[in-house]
Protein backbone atom coordinates (compact mmCIF):
# COMPACT_ATOMS: atom_id res chain seq x y z
CA UNK A 1 0.00 0.00 0.00
CA UNK A 2 1.77 3.21 -1.16
CA UNK A 3 -0.75 5.54 -1.85
CA UNK A 4 -1.10 9.00 0.06
CA UNK A 5 -4.95 8.55 0.99
CA UNK A 6 -4.30 4.71 2.15
CA UNK A 7 -1.64 5.16 4.05
CA UNK A 8 -3.32 7.93 5.91
CA UNK A 9 -6.33 5.20 6.88
CA UNK A 10 -3.89 2.45 7.16
CA UNK A 11 -0.43 3.68 8.55
CA UNK A 12 2.52 1.78 8.37
CA UNK A 13 2.58 -0.67 10.71
CA UNK A 14 6.25 -0.92 12.32
CA UNK A 15 7.92 -3.87 14.51
CA UNK A 16 6.55 -2.04 17.62
CA UNK A 17 2.86 -1.97 16.60
CA UNK A 18 3.24 -6.03 16.11
CA UNK A 19 4.13 -6.38 19.48
CA UNK A 20 1.01 -5.05 20.35
CA UNK A 21 -2.02 -6.72 21.32
CA UNK A 22 -4.93 -4.71 20.26
CA UNK A 23 -7.81 -7.99 20.74
CA UNK A 24 -8.58 -7.49 16.55
CA UNK A 25 -9.58 -3.99 16.39
CA UNK A 26 -9.96 -2.45 13.88
CA UNK A 27 -8.69 0.76 14.76
CA UNK A 28 -5.29 1.43 17.46
CA UNK A 29 -6.82 1.84 20.54
CA UNK A 30 -5.75 4.50 23.38
CA UNK A 31 -2.91 3.22 25.09
CA UNK A 32 -3.64 5.46 28.36
CA UNK A 33 -0.83 3.86 29.78
CA UNK A 34 2.31 6.36 31.69
CA UNK A 35 4.84 3.35 31.46
CA UNK A 36 6.01 0.03 29.97
CA UNK A 37 7.07 -3.18 31.39
CA UNK A 38 10.14 -4.65 30.08
CA UNK A 39 10.23 -8.23 29.30
CA UNK A 40 13.92 -8.03 31.22
CA UNK A 41 16.71 -5.71 32.77
CA UNK A 42 18.19 -5.77 29.37
CA UNK A 43 15.41 -4.92 27.41
CA UNK A 44 15.05 -1.62 29.46
CA UNK A 45 18.53 -0.64 29.29
CA UNK A 46 18.76 -1.15 25.42
CA UNK A 47 15.58 0.46 25.04
CA UNK A 48 17.41 4.00 27.48
CA UNK A 49 20.41 3.41 25.27
CA UNK A 50 18.70 3.65 21.81
CA UNK A 51 16.57 6.75 23.07
CA UNK A 52 20.53 8.28 23.97
CA UNK A 53 22.07 7.15 20.78
CA UNK A 54 24.33 5.18 22.55
CA UNK A 55 25.34 1.36 21.52
CA UNK A 56 22.41 -0.83 21.90
CA UNK A 57 23.06 -4.24 23.17
CA UNK A 58 19.85 -6.95 23.02
CA UNK A 59 16.24 -6.65 21.34
CA UNK A 60 14.88 -3.13 23.49
CA UNK A 61 11.52 -2.92 24.49
CA UNK A 62 9.05 -1.08 22.40
CA UNK A 63 8.37 1.72 24.79
CA UNK A 64 9.41 2.97 28.24
CA UNK A 65 7.69 5.75 29.18
CA UNK A 66 5.05 7.56 27.72
CA UNK A 67 6.77 11.39 27.42
CA UNK A 68 9.25 9.31 25.41
CA UNK A 69 6.94 7.33 23.15
CA UNK A 70 4.07 5.74 22.55
CA UNK A 71 2.00 3.61 20.60
CA UNK A 72 -0.54 6.57 19.48
CA UNK A 73 2.30 8.38 18.88
CA UNK A 74 4.48 6.10 16.42
CA UNK A 75 1.01 5.92 14.81
CA UNK A 76 0.63 9.48 14.13
CA UNK A 77 3.77 10.50 13.38
CA UNK A 78 3.49 7.44 10.95
CA UNK A 79 0.54 9.63 9.24
CA UNK A 80 2.25 12.76 9.27
CA UNK A 81 4.86 11.68 7.25
CA UNK A 82 2.59 9.70 4.96
CA UNK A 83 1.12 13.54 4.48
CA UNK A 84 3.65 15.33 4.34
CA UNK A 85 6.96 13.40 3.99
CA UNK A 86 9.07 13.85 0.73
CA UNK A 87 9.24 10.23 -0.11
CA UNK A 88 7.08 6.63 -0.10
CA UNK A 89 9.32 3.86 0.58
CA UNK A 90 10.24 1.57 3.03
CA UNK A 91 10.02 2.93 6.49
CA UNK A 92 13.90 2.82 7.21
CA UNK A 93 14.60 4.82 4.01
CA UNK A 94 12.53 7.34 4.84
CA UNK A 95 14.44 10.85 4.81
CA UNK A 96 11.62 12.73 6.88
CA UNK A 97 10.22 12.06 10.47
CA UNK A 98 7.47 13.62 12.38
CA UNK A 99 6.73 14.96 15.59
CA UNK A 100 3.55 15.27 17.70
CA UNK A 101 3.07 17.97 20.64
CA UNK A 102 0.55 18.58 22.84
CA UNK A 103 -0.08 22.21 20.80
CA UNK A 104 1.62 24.08 17.92
CA UNK A 105 2.68 26.40 19.88
CA UNK A 106 4.80 23.44 21.84
CA UNK A 107 5.77 22.39 17.91
CA UNK A 108 7.26 25.76 17.35
CA UNK A 109 8.79 27.03 20.47
CA UNK A 110 10.21 23.13 20.90
CA UNK A 111 11.79 23.47 16.99
CA UNK A 112 13.17 26.66 17.64
CA UNK A 113 14.48 26.51 20.98
CA UNK A 114 16.03 23.16 20.02
CA UNK A 115 18.15 24.79 16.78
CA UNK A 116 19.18 28.48 17.72
CA UNK A 117 20.96 29.21 20.91
CA UNK A 118 21.99 32.45 22.46
CA UNK A 119 23.61 34.52 19.60
CA UNK A 120 21.98 33.09 16.61
CA UNK A 121 20.01 34.31 14.26
CA UNK A 122 16.51 34.26 13.29
CA UNK A 123 14.91 35.70 9.73
CA UNK A 124 11.23 35.43 9.44
CA UNK A 125 8.86 36.88 6.95
CA UNK A 126 5.61 39.03 8.07
CA UNK A 127 3.47 38.97 9.37
CA UNK A 128 3.10 36.23 11.71
CA UNK A 129 0.81 34.22 13.56
CA UNK A 130 0.47 36.69 17.29
CA UNK A 131 1.54 34.15 19.46
CA UNK A 132 4.58 32.72 17.08
CA UNK A 133 5.45 36.78 16.95
CA UNK A 134 5.23 37.54 20.73
CA UNK A 135 7.46 34.19 21.29
CA UNK A 136 9.88 35.74 19.36
CA UNK A 137 9.87 39.34 20.44
CA UNK A 138 9.24 38.16 24.32
CA UNK A 139 11.49 35.21 24.73
CA UNK A 140 13.73 34.52 22.03
CA UNK A 141 15.21 38.24 21.48
CA UNK A 142 15.59 38.85 25.69
CA UNK A 143 17.41 35.63 25.37
CA UNK A 144 19.93 36.41 22.62
CA UNK A 145 18.85 35.36 19.74
CA UNK A 146 18.58 38.24 17.05
CA UNK A 147 15.35 38.33 15.32
CA UNK A 148 14.90 40.45 12.09
CA UNK A 149 11.66 40.88 10.09
CA UNK A 150 11.66 40.09 6.25
CA UNK A 151 9.38 43.01 4.44
CA UNK A 152 8.13 42.97 1.14
CA UNK A 153 8.81 46.52 0.47
CA UNK A 154 12.64 45.03 0.19
CA UNK A 155 11.78 43.40 -2.86
CA UNK A 156 8.67 44.75 -4.13
CA UNK A 157 7.37 47.84 -4.61
CA UNK A 158 3.65 47.25 -3.74
CA UNK A 159 3.08 44.09 -0.79
CA UNK A 160 1.82 41.62 -2.79
CA UNK A 161 -1.77 40.55 -1.26
CA UNK A 162 -3.17 37.37 -2.23
CA UNK A 163 -6.32 37.75 -4.88
CA UNK A 164 -5.83 35.94 -8.27
CA UNK A 165 -6.50 32.17 -8.39
CA UNK A 166 -3.61 30.43 -7.90
CA UNK A 167 -0.87 30.43 -5.71
CA UNK A 168 1.28 28.96 -8.59
CA UNK A 169 1.99 32.19 -9.90
CA UNK A 170 4.94 33.92 -7.96
CA UNK A 171 5.29 37.85 -7.80
CA UNK A 172 7.16 38.83 -10.30
CA UNK A 173 10.51 39.71 -9.88
CA UNK A 174 14.23 39.95 -11.58
CA UNK A 175 16.74 37.42 -10.59
CA UNK A 176 19.31 40.13 -9.65
CA UNK A 177 16.34 42.12 -7.34
CA UNK A 178 17.10 38.85 -5.25
CA UNK A 179 20.48 39.26 -4.60
CA UNK A 180 19.95 42.77 -3.93
CA UNK A 181 17.34 41.86 -1.48
CA UNK A 182 19.42 39.42 0.34
CA UNK A 183 22.28 42.08 0.06
CA UNK A 184 20.17 44.52 1.75
CA UNK A 185 18.58 41.98 4.49
CA UNK A 186 22.32 40.87 4.67
CA UNK A 187 23.95 44.39 5.43
CA UNK A 188 21.07 45.15 7.63
CA UNK A 189 21.37 42.39 9.89
CA UNK A 190 25.14 42.15 9.45
CA UNK A 191 25.60 38.58 8.50
CA UNK A 192 23.69 35.07 7.35
CA UNK A 193 20.84 33.95 9.43
CA UNK A 194 20.94 30.68 11.05
CA UNK A 195 17.28 29.81 10.46
CA UNK A 196 14.53 31.33 8.06
CA UNK A 197 11.35 31.30 9.28
CA UNK A 198 8.20 31.18 6.71
CA UNK A 199 4.39 31.49 7.51
CA UNK A 200 2.99 31.55 4.15
CA UNK A 201 -0.45 32.96 3.39
CA UNK A 202 0.34 34.28 6.65
CA UNK A 203 -2.38 34.30 9.51
CA UNK A 204 -4.30 36.77 9.29
CA UNK A 205 -3.86 38.81 6.11
CA UNK A 206 -3.69 35.74 3.25
CA UNK A 207 -0.20 37.69 2.76
CA UNK A 208 1.85 35.51 0.21
CA UNK A 209 5.32 35.22 -0.26
CA UNK A 210 6.85 33.49 -3.06
CA UNK A 211 8.72 30.26 -2.71
CA UNK A 212 10.94 30.97 -5.44
CA UNK A 213 12.06 34.50 -4.14
CA UNK A 214 12.48 32.82 -0.94
CA UNK A 215 14.40 29.89 -2.66
CA UNK A 216 16.53 32.06 -4.28
CA UNK A 217 17.21 34.24 -0.96
CA UNK A 218 18.25 30.84 0.94
CA UNK A 219 20.51 29.77 -2.50
CA UNK A 220 22.25 32.99 -2.41
CA UNK A 221 22.40 32.98 1.47
CA UNK A 222 24.23 29.59 1.12
CA UNK A 223 27.14 30.32 -1.34
CA UNK A 224 29.25 31.27 1.56
CA UNK A 225 28.52 26.94 2.65
CA UNK A 226 26.05 28.28 6.00
CA UNK A 227 22.89 27.37 4.54
CA UNK A 228 20.09 28.59 7.29
CA UNK A 229 17.85 25.63 8.62
CA UNK A 230 14.51 26.67 6.70
CA UNK A 231 11.23 26.17 9.03
CA UNK A 232 7.76 26.76 7.25
CA UNK A 233 4.42 27.01 9.16
CA UNK A 234 2.04 25.63 7.05
CA UNK A 235 -1.15 26.11 8.77
CA UNK A 236 -3.06 27.92 6.38
CA UNK A 237 -2.55 25.77 3.53
CA UNK A 238 -1.80 22.42 5.06
CA UNK A 239 -1.14 19.81 4.71
CA UNK A 240 -3.21 19.32 1.39
CA UNK A 241 -2.56 22.81 -0.58
CA UNK A 242 0.93 23.45 -0.25
CA UNK A 243 4.01 21.26 0.54
CA UNK A 244 6.94 23.59 1.74
CA UNK A 245 9.12 20.48 2.25
CA UNK A 246 8.93 19.75 -1.69
CA UNK A 247 9.66 23.80 -1.89
CA UNK A 248 12.82 24.02 -0.49
CA UNK A 249 11.90 23.98 3.22
CA UNK A 250 13.74 21.75 5.59
CA UNK A 251 11.01 21.07 8.44
CA UNK A 252 7.14 21.79 8.25
CA UNK A 253 5.33 23.12 11.73
CA UNK A 254 1.91 22.81 12.15
CA UNK A 255 -0.79 24.06 14.17
CA UNK A 256 -2.77 20.31 13.99
CA UNK A 257 -5.30 22.40 16.22
CA UNK A 258 -6.41 23.77 13.29
CA UNK A 259 -7.47 21.67 9.80
CA UNK A 260 -5.80 18.72 10.61
CA UNK A 261 -7.81 18.15 13.38
CA UNK A 262 -10.63 19.82 12.05
CA UNK A 263 -13.40 19.61 14.97
CA UNK A 264 -12.31 21.95 17.28
CA UNK A 265 -11.94 19.27 19.94
CA UNK A 266 -8.44 18.96 20.42
CA UNK A 267 -5.24 21.33 20.99
CA UNK A 268 -2.04 19.46 18.89
CA UNK A 269 1.09 20.58 16.41
CA UNK A 270 3.25 18.79 14.23
CA UNK A 271 6.74 19.19 12.97
CA UNK A 272 7.80 17.06 10.08
CA UNK A 273 11.12 17.23 7.81
CA UNK A 274 14.67 16.31 7.46
CA UNK A 275 15.41 13.16 10.16
CA UNK A 276 18.61 14.68 11.40
CA UNK A 277 16.98 18.30 12.19
CA UNK A 278 14.01 15.98 13.84
CA UNK A 279 16.15 13.80 15.80
CA UNK A 280 18.08 17.42 17.41
CA UNK A 281 14.16 18.32 18.17
CA UNK A 282 13.00 15.49 20.03
CA UNK A 283 15.01 15.20 22.97
CA UNK A 284 14.14 18.31 24.02
CA UNK A 285 10.85 17.49 23.77
CA UNK A 286 11.20 14.91 25.57
CA UNK A 287 12.92 16.83 28.31
CA UNK A 288 10.58 19.60 28.10
CA UNK A 289 7.48 17.20 28.06
CA UNK A 290 5.30 18.57 25.75
CA UNK A 291 4.64 15.53 23.83
CA UNK A 292 1.10 14.57 22.60
CA UNK A 293 -0.33 12.30 24.98
CA UNK A 294 -1.87 9.60 23.94
CA UNK A 295 -5.64 10.70 23.48
CA UNK A 296 -4.02 13.34 22.18
CA UNK A 297 -2.42 11.75 19.32
CA UNK A 298 -5.12 8.96 18.83
CA UNK A 299 -8.17 12.06 18.22
CA UNK A 300 -4.81 13.32 15.31
CA UNK A 301 -4.88 10.12 14.39
CA UNK A 302 -8.36 9.85 13.81
CA UNK A 303 -9.12 13.22 12.06
CA UNK A 304 -6.06 12.70 9.30
CA UNK A 305 -7.91 9.80 8.66
CA UNK A 306 -10.55 12.49 6.73
CA UNK A 307 -8.21 15.47 6.71
CA UNK A 308 -8.28 15.37 2.74
CA UNK A 309 -12.08 15.24 2.41
CA UNK A 310 -12.68 18.17 4.71
CA UNK A 311 -10.31 20.38 3.29
CA UNK A 312 -11.89 19.85 -0.22
CA UNK A 313 -15.07 20.94 0.98
CA UNK A 314 -14.08 23.62 2.77
CA UNK A 315 -12.04 24.96 -0.17
CA UNK A 316 -15.07 24.69 -2.20
CA UNK A 317 -17.06 27.11 -0.43
CA UNK A 318 -14.32 29.16 0.43
CA UNK A 319 -14.21 29.45 -2.96
CA UNK A 320 -17.86 29.99 -3.53
CA UNK A 321 -18.04 32.64 -0.68
CA UNK A 322 -14.95 34.62 -1.37
CA UNK A 323 -16.07 35.23 -5.28
CA UNK A 324 -19.59 36.38 -4.25
CA UNK A 325 -17.63 38.47 -0.91
CA UNK A 326 -15.71 40.13 -3.90
CA UNK A 327 -18.20 42.14 -5.45
CA UNK A 328 -19.85 42.83 -2.31
CA UNK A 329 -19.96 47.24 -1.77
CA UNK A 330 -19.68 46.62 1.73
CA UNK A 331 -16.05 44.82 1.40
CA UNK A 332 -13.05 47.20 0.90
CA UNK A 333 -10.78 44.88 0.24
CA UNK A 334 -10.61 40.89 -0.03
CA UNK A 335 -7.55 38.54 0.38
CA UNK A 336 -8.23 34.63 -0.62
CA UNK A 337 -5.22 33.12 -2.30
CA UNK A 338 -7.17 30.55 -4.66
CA UNK A 339 -6.55 27.87 -2.15
CA UNK A 340 -7.84 26.83 1.50
CA UNK A 341 -10.38 27.78 3.69
CA UNK A 342 -9.01 31.53 4.78
CA UNK A 343 -10.41 34.97 3.71
CA UNK A 344 -9.61 37.86 4.75
CA UNK A 345 -12.17 40.48 4.48
CA UNK A 346 -11.82 44.51 5.21
CA UNK A 347 -14.55 46.36 5.46
CA UNK A 348 -15.26 49.20 4.70
CA UNK A 349 -16.75 52.47 6.74
CA UNK A 350 -13.67 53.78 8.41
CA UNK A 351 -10.71 52.24 10.07
CA UNK A 352 -11.86 51.96 13.31
CA UNK A 353 -13.16 48.28 14.59
CA UNK A 354 -17.19 49.89 14.72
CA UNK A 355 -18.15 48.01 11.35
CA UNK A 356 -16.23 45.29 11.65
CA UNK A 357 -17.87 44.32 15.09
CA UNK A 358 -21.09 45.12 14.12
CA UNK A 359 -21.01 42.57 11.17
CA UNK A 360 -19.59 39.99 13.39
CA UNK A 361 -21.96 40.70 15.64
CA UNK A 362 -24.84 39.76 13.78
CA UNK A 363 -23.43 36.72 11.95
CA UNK A 364 -25.63 34.00 13.18
CA UNK A 365 -24.23 30.72 11.49
CA UNK A 366 -21.14 31.18 11.46
CA UNK A 367 -19.49 31.63 14.79
CA UNK A 368 -17.46 34.38 16.57
CA UNK A 369 -14.59 32.49 17.90
CA UNK A 370 -10.68 32.61 17.13
CA UNK A 371 -9.24 28.94 15.58
CA UNK A 372 -9.80 28.18 12.66
CA UNK A 373 -9.52 25.12 10.23
CA UNK A 374 -12.67 23.40 11.62
CA UNK A 375 -15.83 22.06 10.36
CA UNK A 376 -17.99 24.38 11.53
CA UNK A 377 -16.90 27.99 10.36
CA UNK A 378 -15.63 30.70 12.39
CA UNK A 379 -14.72 34.52 12.11
CA UNK A 380 -12.69 36.45 14.20
CA UNK A 381 -11.78 40.06 14.66
CA UNK A 382 -7.72 39.70 14.56
CA UNK A 383 -6.84 43.09 15.54
CA UNK A 384 -8.77 42.88 18.92
CA UNK A 385 -7.85 38.83 19.36
CA UNK A 386 -5.25 36.47 17.99
CA UNK A 387 -3.12 39.94 17.12
CA UNK A 388 -3.90 41.92 19.81
CA UNK A 389 -0.39 41.39 21.61
CA UNK A 390 1.35 42.57 18.63
CA UNK A 391 2.33 45.83 18.67
CA UNK A 392 0.16 48.24 17.27
CA UNK A 393 2.79 50.26 14.66
CA UNK A 394 3.50 46.60 13.83
CA UNK A 395 -0.16 45.72 13.14
CA UNK A 396 -0.48 49.10 11.18
CA UNK A 397 2.49 48.32 8.77
CA UNK A 398 1.24 44.84 8.22
CA UNK A 399 -2.40 45.41 7.56
CA UNK A 400 -4.00 43.91 10.39
CA UNK A 401 -5.72 46.89 10.86
CA UNK A 402 -9.40 47.24 12.76
CA UNK A 403 -11.41 46.94 9.38
CA UNK A 404 -10.12 43.33 9.21
CA UNK A 405 -12.66 40.19 9.50
CA UNK A 406 -10.31 36.81 9.19
CA UNK A 407 -13.06 34.06 8.32
CA UNK A 408 -12.26 30.30 8.36
CA UNK A 409 -14.82 28.82 6.42
CA UNK A 410 -16.45 25.02 6.79
CA UNK A 411 -18.53 22.08 6.19
CA UNK A 412 -21.84 23.69 6.28
CA UNK A 413 -24.00 23.87 3.69
CA UNK A 414 -22.36 27.15 1.35
CA UNK A 415 -25.84 28.68 0.51
CA UNK A 416 -26.36 29.11 4.68
CA UNK A 417 -23.07 30.69 5.20
CA UNK A 418 -24.05 33.03 2.06
CA UNK A 419 -27.12 33.91 3.51
CA UNK A 420 -25.34 34.46 7.02
CA UNK A 421 -22.55 36.91 5.82
CA UNK A 422 -25.13 38.45 3.38
CA UNK A 423 -27.42 39.42 6.58
CA UNK A 424 -24.71 40.52 8.52
CA UNK A 425 -23.40 43.01 5.56
CA UNK A 426 -26.86 44.29 5.42
CA UNK A 427 -27.09 45.02 8.91
CA UNK A 428 -23.78 46.56 8.65
CA UNK A 429 -23.79 48.45 5.89
CA UNK A 430 -27.79 49.47 5.56
CA UNK A 431 -27.57 51.87 2.87
CA UNK A 432 -26.03 49.20 0.07
N1 LIG B 1 0.51 28.90 13.76
C1 LIG B 1 -0.60 29.44 13.23
C2 LIG B 1 -0.57 29.95 11.81
C3 LIG B 1 -1.76 29.56 14.01
O1 LIG B 1 -2.86 30.10 13.47
C4 LIG B 1 -1.74 29.09 15.35
C5 LIG B 1 -2.93 29.22 16.22
O2 LIG B 1 -3.88 29.90 15.90
C6 LIG B 1 -0.56 28.55 15.85
C7 LIG B 1 0.54 28.45 15.02
C8 LIG B 1 -0.49 28.05 17.27
O3 LIG B 1 -1.11 26.81 17.40
P1 LIG B 1 -1.83 26.27 18.74
O4 LIG B 1 -2.94 27.19 19.05
O5 LIG B 1 -2.26 24.89 18.35
O6 LIG B 1 -0.79 26.26 19.81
Amino acid sequence: MKRKTTRLIHPIQTKEHDRLPNFGAAKTPIYAASTYIFESAEAGAATFALQQERPVEGEPAPFNYARMGHPNLVQVEGQLVALEGRSVGPISELPDEALAFESGMAAITTSLLALLKPGSMLAYTTPLYGGTRQFLKDFLEPWGIHCVPLRQSLLFSEPKIAQGPSLKEPPEHHPSEVSQWANQISGEIGRIPDLLYIETPANPTNQIWSWESLRKLVEYWSVSGNKPVVMADNTYLGPCWQYPLEEGADLVVYSATKSMGGHSDLICGTCVGDATLIRRIRPLRNKLGNTASPFTAWLLSRSLETVQIRMQVAQSNARFLAERLRQHPGVQNLAYPGSGAMISLWLNGGQDHCIAWKFLNQLRCIQQAVSLGSNESLACHPASTTHSGVDPVERKEFRISDNLVRLSVGLEDVEDLWEDLQQALEHAFPQT
